[in-house]
C-alpha cells in the first residue's frame, strides 16, 4: 500500500448538483471521520466545473446539508486556508502551470484541437485501503484539455489533490475505474501517489441498482425537514459500508471516531435500509436531555399548529418527560401528542369501534367521572387508587375501565402511561372531556 508520513490531508470534491445525496454524505463523512481519527485536515473542495449546474442555491443545499450533520471542514470555501481557492471555477492559473509541467515532460500532444496526454504503457497497480489490489493497463490516450480551452475532470481532479497535498483519496467506488488514469498524471507530474479508498455503494431498499436522487429518503434535506436528528442520520450513514465490531449499532461519535479505520470499510456494497435508520432516530430521540428534545419538539408541534410560540416550558416537560420513551421520530409528534394540545384531536376509528365491542363505554367513563370529579389529588399514585376502587366498587376489572377512559380524553388506545396522562392533563381538562365523551354517547 502507499503510503505516507506526512500529516493526513483528504477532502469530499463534491461537484454541486442542488442536491445533497446519502451517498455524497457518506463520502463526506468517512473523509470527515479519517481527518478526526488521524488528527489531520478535511479539506472541501467544489469542482464547480461544470457552470449550468453550479448555482448559488447548489451550493447553499450542500453547505447547509454538511454543517447540519456536524461535518464542518477545516478547509474550504467560507473556511479558508493555505491551499485556495477552493473552487475549480477559481483555478484556471493552477491547471495551466501544471499543464505547462506535464508538457515539459514530453507527454502532451494536440489532435483536432484537443490536449491528449500520452499513457505510459505500463500496468498500474492501486492498493486500494478498501479494495485490495486492483491492476489497470490504461490503453489509450486521452483528453486532458477539450477543444475549447478547458481542461477535463480527470486532469483537474489530480491537480488539485497534488497542489492540496492531499495524502488519501476516499470516494465512491464508481470512481475507481478513473484511477489507473489518475495514477498515470500523479507519476507523470512526479507527484506522490496518495493513498486511495474507494467505498462501496449505497443500493436503493428495495431491487438492485444504487440509490439514485429519485429514490425515496435519498436527500439530506428530506431529513432536515422531517426534523430527524442529524446526529442519528450521521450514526446510521456509518454504518453503510464500516462497521463496529460486536454487532453495535448505536455509538457516539467520539466512540467512531477512535475506531475509525479504512481498513475496516466493507468491500460488499452497502443497502439502504430507511427502517433502520427510523429506528436508530427514535433511540436517539429517546435518550435526548429533557432540555434537548423541548428544544427540538416545540418548533415541530408549534408549526403543526398545536402550540402557541410562548407556550409554557413547563407542560411542555412534563408532557415530553412522560412520553419520552415510547416516542418514535420527531415528525410523529403532532399525531402522538397532540391531544396535549388542543382538544380538537382525530380520533382512532378502530379503538373507538373495539370499545363499543364490549358493551357501553358510556356507563364506565360515568362511574369514573363522578369519581374523578372529587378526587383532590391529581397524582400518579391516588388516580390510580381512585380508579381502582371504581372498578372493585361494581366488580369489575380495572382494564374494562382503562381502554373507554384513554380514548375519551385523548382519541387513541396507546400512549403514555395512562395515569400520567391524566395528572398531565390535569383534572379540568380530563373532566371536560369526559363529559364531551358521554354527552355524545360516546
Ligand atoms: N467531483 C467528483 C464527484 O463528485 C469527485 C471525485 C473524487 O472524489 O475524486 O464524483
Amino acid at each position: 500500500m502507499a503510503t505516507t508520513s506526512s500529516p493526513v490531508r483528504v477532502r469530499f470534491a463534491p461537484s454541486p448538483t442542488g442536491f445533497f445525496h446519502i451517498g455524497s454524505a457518506r463520502t463526506a463523512l468517512f473523509n470527515w471521520l479519517y481527518a478526526k481519527h488521524t488528527g489531520g485536515t478535511f479539506v472541501l473542495r467544489v469542482e464547480d466545473t461544470d457552470k449550468e449546474r453550479n448555482t448559488e442555491e447548489a451550493l447553499r443545499v450542500l453547505f447547509e446539508g454538511m454543517r447540519w450533520l456536524g461535518l464542518d471542514w477545516d478547509e474550504g470555501p467560507e473556511a479558508g486556508g493555505n491551499y485556495g481557492p477552493y473552487f475549480q471555477s477559481q483555478r484556471a492559473d493552477v491547471y495551466d502551470n501544471y499543464l505547462e509541467k506535464l508538457k515539459a515532460t514530453g507527454r502532451v500532444y494536440e489532435q483536432d484541437g484537443a490536449l491528449y496526454f500520452k499513457v505510459s504503457g505500463e500496468p498500474q497497480v492501486i492498493e486500494d485501503a478498501v479494495r485490495g489490489r486492483v491492476e489497470r493497463l490504461e490503453e489509450k490516450d486521452f483528453v486532458i484539455y477539450r477543444s475549447n480551452g478547458t481542461p477535463v475532470f480527470h486532469f483537474v481532479n489530480v491537480v488539485d489533490d497534488i497542489a492540496m497535498k492531499i495524502t488519501h483519496v476516499i470516494r465512491g467506488e464508481d470512481h475507481l475505474s478513473n484511477t489507473s488514469k489518475h495514477v498515470e498524471l500523479f507519476k507523470a507530474l512526479g507527484a506522490e501517489v496518495p493513498v486511495f479508498a474507494h467505498i462501496p455503494l449505497i443500493l436503493k431498499s428495495n431491487g438492485p441498482g444504487k440509490m439514485s436522487k429519485r429514490d425515496e429518503g435519498a436527500l439530506i434535506e428530506d431529513y432536515q425537514k422531517r426534523s430527524f436528528l442529524p446526529d442519528a442520520l450521521r450514526n446510521y450513514l456509518c454504518l453503510l459500508g464500516w462497521s463496529p465490531k460486536e454487532d453495535r449499532e448505536i455509538l457516539p461519535v467520539g466512540e467512531i471516531i477512535e475506531l475509525f479505520e479504512l481498513s475496516d470499510i466493507n468491500k460488499n456494497n452497502a443497502r439502504f435500509d430507511e427502517q433502520k435508520l427510523a429506528h436508530i432516530n427514535a433511540e436517539y430521540v429517546r435518550q435526548l436531555p429533557i432540555e434537548t428534545l423541548a428544544w427540538h419538539a416545540r418548533p415541530v408541534l408549534t408549526e403543526a399548529g398545536l402550540m402557541a410560540e410562548d407556550a409554557s416550558e413547563d407542560f411542555l416537560h412534563a408532557v415530553l418527560s412522560i412520553s419520552q420513551e415510547k416516542m418514535r421520530g420527531l415528525d410523529s409528534l403532532p399525531e402522538f401528542l397532540g391531544y396535549f394540545f388542543t382538544d380538537d384531536y382525530a380520533e382512532d376509528a378502530k379503538v373507538r369501534e373495539k370499545i363499543f365491542k364490549k358493551g357501553d363505554p358510556c356507563a364506565r367513563v360515568q362511574e369514573a367521572l363522578m369519581a374523578l370529579e372529587s378526587l383532590e389529588d391529581f397524582s400518579e399514585a391516588s388516580l390510580e387508587a381512585c380508579l381502582q376502587g371504581v372498578a372493585e366498587a361494581s366488580g369489575e376489572k380495572i382494564g374494562s375501565y382503562l381502554l373507554p377512559l384513554r380514548f375519551a380524553v385523548s382519541g387513541v388506545g396507546v400512549g403514555p402511561s395512562f395515569y400520567s396522562v391524566l395528572r398531565v392533563l390535569g383534572k379540568d381538562i380530563v373532566i371536560r372531556r369526559l363529559q364531551r365523551f358521554i354527552q355524545a354517547g360516546g
